[in-house]
């Protein structure tokens, strides 16, 4: 018999936490958008070995979405995804209603600030703010000591460390590894549709990404790298939204390659929108 708890409505997710806190246990959200794969499974065994009960939240966030068509053809798989959960020894799956989260009259919103103006931000209007006041009530909900995030969506991960740090959210973030298919694809929900063509196509992000990380020194610039990049990319089929050399931090453009520099791209393949992003050092 199954031990795994479905939550669906904030004050349920609430009390669940309020009775393992009073008990001295830890908790650990993973938040996701369902639509389960290798990816999440990292998260939650991060979470597993970090704290006490994890809990999984599964909600399809309509205010993230900058694209209608995007938000109705994001694939929902939540039976399986429960199953999942439950084979991984998850303790809660929680999966609120659109209702139960975005209530009649909701009106607030949080604006995560500059960290999420650039890349993302500029391609997908209003996405972090949907993306911030989402994982603020989901934690405010669930209340765990660590929130699990993946660095695949780099960007979204320095948005709510920022956020957290901003608001004095007492929750640790931690950041997990991207995990990818066998050919270097990063793993993501929306490559269930790419055509074949189009999946051939994608891995020339990951390809481009590598011949930077396997040659890069400190006499390349990043405007060589971005249109090595950009070029191979492109070359493969794929239409560029971005390709960037950032500080880390500040995710603001470099001018020279140094400690603390990532890699972000974001491109078309076959009307697919995928991202990935690597660390660069320079090596000499
Ligand atoms: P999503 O369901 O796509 O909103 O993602 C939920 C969480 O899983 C986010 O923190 C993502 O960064 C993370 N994630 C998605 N894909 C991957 C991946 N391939 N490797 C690691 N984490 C991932």
């Amino acid at each position: 018999m199954t031990s795994l708890l479905r939550l669906s409505i904030p004050s349920d997710a609430h009390r669940w936490s309020d009775e393992r806190r009073l008990d001295g246990q830890s908790i650990g959200l993973v938040p996701t958008m369902g639509a389960l794969h290798s990816g999440h499974t990292a998260l939650i065994e991060r979470s597993k070995a970090l704290c006490d009960h994890t809990v999984v939240s599964i909600f399809v966030n309509p205010t993230q979405f900058d694209r209608s068509d995007d938000f109705d053809l994001y694939p929902r798989t939540l039976e399986d995804d429960v199953a999942l959960c439950d084979s991984l020894g998850v303790n809660a799956v929680y999966a609120p209603t659109v209702d139960a989260m975005y209530p009649e009259g909701f009106d607030t919103s949080i604006d995560p600030g500059s960290l999420a103006h650039r890349w993302e931000g500029e391609h997908r209007s209003g996405h972090f703010a949907g993306v911030a006041t989402v994982v603020t009530k989901l934690l405010t909900a669930v209340q765990p000591h660590i929130a699990v995030f993946g660095e695949k969506d780099f960007q979204q991960l320095a948005v709510i460390q920022h956020v957290v740090r901003d608001l004095g959210l007492p929750v640790t973030v931690v950041g997990e590894p991207t995990v990818r298919e066998e050919d270097g694809l990063a793993m993501s929900s929306r490559n269930v549709h790419l055509t074949p063509d189009s999946r051939a196509e994608a891995i020339s992000i990951k390809q481009a990404i590598d011949r930077v990380l396997d040659r890069s020194t400190s006499t390349d610039s990043p405007s060589d790298i971005i249109e090595q990049v950009t070029t191979d990319i492109q070359q493969a089929g794929g239409t560029i939204d971005y390709v960037a050399v950032v500080d880390r931090s500040t995710l603001e453009p470099v001018a020279d390659l140094r400690l603390d520099t990532q890699l972000l791209v974001a491109a078309w393949f076959g009307g697919v929108r995928l991202i990935d992003n690597a660390a660069l050092v320079a090596t000499e």
